[in-house]
């Protein structure tokens, strides 16, 4: 919108405050090539602000109201308060940002993956504004998958609203060729995108997938965790196994990615791993400080959301957790963090199943102060109406203060203060004998229905 046609809505007040505030429109010709960027405003801000290096490789020939800028460092200068339009061009060619591999690229020619944050100038006053809208017009045979939330879609153009995320988060833009579906669960709903490639014959399967594997999740906090999250499905061969790649996104929104190998049977595919790792993450919010937690509270819960909707028998289900356990305490023994709260990603075992010991001793002692009628699942349903979908990040204290407030007890604050600041993995083997887990001398799980928390064992398998 030129800077004549703004002030001629404005003074006849057919425009909205709200509407000029903070637009975003993205006139994108498909396949790779540079794509316009026009970020309008009612009043500009002083300056605007790479998110990183990318940004300044990425983008080029800055202008507000066809005056050229120059940036200075990671910033460019505004005339403050005036109504206009900063104007920019992204070149998604340039550096390599946007294709995660040259298989990538071979398979997905005509494909976009771009982290969110990498082409975007923001306003350094962000904080204090409305969050923009973001309009993307496209030629019809490109799809759009972004996290935030989808206001429209038609076939030419692509509407969201940006909201807060947190800081240093990953989060994708996806355009290309896609098959889009929306997925319900309840009351949230899934936005799956599938980059196929050639292999477009998979979509149904992977929908089935993508709605069980969250909907194991949905079992352990009573819903699905938020309202809405992106689920962008990568097809690409030449991996080992089913899903090689799987991860949770938090800038811009909440968004999973998983890279799946078409190649994979139905079977092999919804006995991995990955998907329900990744979803039982959105359980959680981001806490990227203490990873031991996130990934720990994730590993965990693969086993139990799965187990919980039959996807796992239960000695199955207990048998990969206690082989978990067991690598954990083997790495933690041998060289390790200190201390499960300094492990990170050089003690990954350590990590992420010193996490899932913790979230299995906060379930039972929850279950056992209560007499069975708070839990770990109640308490992240608890979790779903204060803290999911903020956009903040949490560091372990922060987060166990308001889960110690939901589930009414001292349990998670405990467990952290006297257990993960000062061992490097928390016993647990008194626990599993509490609790009825057994293994009989060829390794086979079997229960002890007499155990003292042998219920526990029992409300924890089933959910309830
Ligand atoms: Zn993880």
């Amino acid at each position: 919108m030129q800077r004549h046609i703004i002030t001629w809505a404005l003074s006849l007040g057919l425009l909205s405050t709200a509407s000029l505030a903070n637009d975003i429109q993205i006139d994108y010709p498909g396949s790779h090539q540079a794509w316009q960027l026009r970020h309008c405003f009612q009043q500009a801000p002083a300056q605007m602000q790479a998110h990183g290096e990318a940004t300044l490789t990425l983008t080029a020939d800055w202008q507000w109201q066809g005056r050229s800028l120059t940036p200075r460092g990671r910033r460019l200068a505004l005339p403050a308060g005036e109504a206009g339009c900063l104007q920019y061009t992204v070149k998604p060619r340039a550096g390599n940002h946007n294709q995660r591999s040259s298989r990538f690229r071979a398979q997905h020619p005509d494909s976009l993956l771009l982290s969110v944050d990498d082409w975007q100038w923001q306003a350094s006053d962000q904080s204090q504004r409305q969050w923009p809208q973001v309009t993307i017009n496209h030629p019809a045979d490109v799809q759009v998958s972004a996290p935030w939330q989808l206001l429209k879609r038609s076939a030419r153009q692509t509407h969201y609203q940006m909201k807060p995320s947190p800081s240093y988060a990953n989060g994708f833009l996806a355009m290309g060729p896609m098959q889009l579906r929306t997925l319900a669960l309840g009351e949230s709903r899934l936005r799956l995108a599938i980059m196929a490639g050639n292999h477009t014959e998979h979509s149904d399967l992977l929908s089935d997938w993508v709605k069980q594997m969250a909907a194991s999740v949905a079992r352990v906090g009573e819903s699905f965790p938020l309202p809405e999250v992106q689920v962008l499905v990568v097809l690409m061969t030449g991996s080992q196994g089913p899903v090689p790649w799987g991860q949770v996104n938090r800038a811009g929104g909440q968004g999973v990615l998983l890279v799946v190998n078409p190649e994979s049977s139905r079977a092999s595919l919804f006995a991995d791993w990955t998907a329900a790792h990744e979803f039982s993450h959105l359980l959680m919010p981001y806490t990227p400080y203490d990873r031991w937690l996130s990934e720990g509270f994730a590993s965990y819960h693969q086993n139990i959301t799965r187990m919980r909707v039959g996807l796992l028998d239960e000695p199955t289900a207990w048998s990969k957790l206690i082989a978990g356990f067991e690598r954990g305490q083997r790495t933690a023994q041998q060289r390790s963090a200190p201390v499960l709260k300094e492990a990170g990603r050089r003690h990954n075992m350590q990590m992420y199943w010193g996490g899932a010991v913790f979230a299995l001793k906060a379930d039972v002692a929850l279950q056992q102060q209560s007499g069975g009628r708070m839990s770990l699942s109640k308490t992240l349903a608890g979790l779903q109406d204060c803290c999911l979908d903020t956009g903040r990040s949490w560091t372990a204290r922060s987060l166990f203060q308001e889960m110690d407030r939901i589930s009414a007890s001292t349990v998670f604050t405990r467990l952290y203060e006297q257990e993960v600041k000062r061992a490097p993995f928390m016993e647990y083997a008194d626990l599993l004998r509490e609790l009825g887990i057994e293994r009989n001398a060829y390794g086979r799980i079997r229960f002890n229905d007499q155990a003292p928390k042998a219920l526990i064992r029992q409300r924890i398998s089933l959910g309830y």
